[in-house]
């Protein structure tokens, strides 16, 4: 007999800059088969579209006006990550400084998270894997409340700004977390991914170690799975 097609497992994961959640939620969509869409990228993407185009991105009204020239694509298989705008490959060159002092204006403009979320939940909705783990700031409050499983994944301040000052041994260490720091300051005003919303699980990471933070996460989705 045949079955009728089943719909994604849709998992949807939060947390402040540094907390591992990209790094972890591709390794765990990689141990189970399942898409992983990093929405983070896509700001960085409108980010660099609007950076490319020499506007400033405290200009609201110009970044909006950006928008009907942003043209992005983003990888969803773990194994095969790649951000495009246009014909530009970015994946790089969207995780320079640059990019990073920003990224959290563009992403403060509700058009641009409007613009972005419709390409999220379009993304979501085609997946053809078992599950997608889809990962940023406002997944399980905004873009996909109903997820089947929803994670916010936390490290204290110190974790999480040591961990990005060993993924950039080229910058001061007090630099990396002063920004780091900032950067979620910003972030914070538009969504809340410092506190676990009702009916999502958190993960504290800031004593486990990348492998037991993967096999948390993990755990959590199988058991969603049942
Ligand atoms: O996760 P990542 O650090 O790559 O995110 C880059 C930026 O994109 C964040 O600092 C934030 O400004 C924005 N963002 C957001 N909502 C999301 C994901 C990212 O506002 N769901």
């Amino acid at each position: 007999m045949e079955r009728a097609p089943m719909s994604a497992l849709i998992v949807a994961v939060d947390g402040p800059a540094g907390s591992g959640k990209s790094s972890v939620s591709k390794a765990a969509a990689r141990e189970l088969g399942f898409d992983y869409l990093d929405t983070g990228a896509a700001y960085r993407a409108v980010t660099w579209h609007v950076l490319d185009r020499g506007i400033d991105p405290q200009d609201a009204a110009s970044v909006i006006g950006s928008l009907d020239s942003f043209v992005y694509a983003i990888g969803t298989d773990p194994d095969d990550y790649f951000v495009r705008v246009g014909q530009t490959d970015v994946t790089e060159a969207i995780r320079e400084a640059r990019v990073n002092s920003a990224v959290s204006f563009t992403a403060r403009v509700p058009q641009v998270r409007a613009h972005v979320n419709a390409m999220f939940r379009r993304l979501i909705e085609s997946s053809p894997k078992d599950g997608i783990i889809a990962e940023g700031r406002d997944i399980t409050t905004v873009v996909a409340p109903d997820a089947g499983v929803r994670i916010l994944l936390t490290a204290s301040e110190e974790a999480r700004a040591s961990r990005r000052a060993a993924e950039l041994p080229q910058h001061s260490g007090t630099q990396t977390a002063t920004a780091l720091l900032a950067r979620d300051a910003a972030d914070s005003k538009v969504s809340d991914f410092m506190v676990a919303a009702d009916g999502v699980h958190t993960v504290d990471s800031t004593d486990l170690s990348y492998a037991q933070t993967i096999d948390a996460v993990v755990a959590l989705i199988r058991e969603g799975q049942k």
